[in-house]
């Protein structure tokens, strides 16, 4: 805790990066910590950026495309990131190996390196999703070699929302 706070101190907002494949489930957390409610959403084009406060601390929330083709641009953004949220929609059994692969591609990247990742569970309220224990197997999270967390949530009510913030604030080191 006493290396996020003297982060804290140096820099007033911290960076967290919300990715994962396309639907996954991103712009809703990210209109859910905004206003507090679910929204319809759109595609995301491009990125949306949010800055939020969450007991007290900043940060600003990268939501970026999950769309093929928009991927390539992702690490444009991984710079000064302490946190990677990555959302996987846990009832789409047929996208799982995909969604693994890029996030261990993701977790390869050097920029990255001292970030922290939370894989988030989504969409649990669909019939026949998997458990986050399920997800954290098919993601192959023991594979993972930063600090590491799976989570389920519920985007569309905020269910697990604040818990999955509550983990990332707990565990985003200074650097
Ligand atoms: P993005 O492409 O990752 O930004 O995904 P969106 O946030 O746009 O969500 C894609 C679709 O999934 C939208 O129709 C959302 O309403 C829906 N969705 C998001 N989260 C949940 C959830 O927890 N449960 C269900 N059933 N649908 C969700
Ligand atoms: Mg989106």
């Amino acid at each position: 805790m006493g290396g996020f706070l003297s982060f804290f101190k140096r820099k007033s907002r911290i960076r967290v990066l919300l990715l994962g494949l396309d639907s996954a489930g991103k712009t809703t957390i990210l209109y859910h910590l905004k206003h507090g409610k679910a929204t319809n959403t759109v595609p995301t084009i491009g990125f949306n950026v949010e800055t939020i406060k969450y007991k007290k601390i900043e940060m600003n929330i990268w939501d970026v495309g999950g769309q093929d083709r928009l991927r390539p641009l992702w690490r444009h953004y991984y710079s000064g990131t302490s946190g990677v949220v990555f959302v996987i929609d846990s009832s789409d059994k047929s996208r799982m190996d995909k969604a693994r692969d890029e996030l261990h591609l993701l977790m390869h990247e050097e920029e990255l390196e001292r970030a922290c990742v939370l894989a988030l569970a989504n969409k649990q309220d669909l019939p026949g999703a998997c458990s986050p224990e399920e997800v954290s197997e098919l993601m192959e999270m023991d594979q993972i070699s930063h600090l590491h967390q799976t989570l389920p949530a519920v985007a569309k009510t905020g269910e697990g929302i604040n818990e999955a913030m509550d983990w990332l604030m707990a565990n985003m080191k200074a650097f």
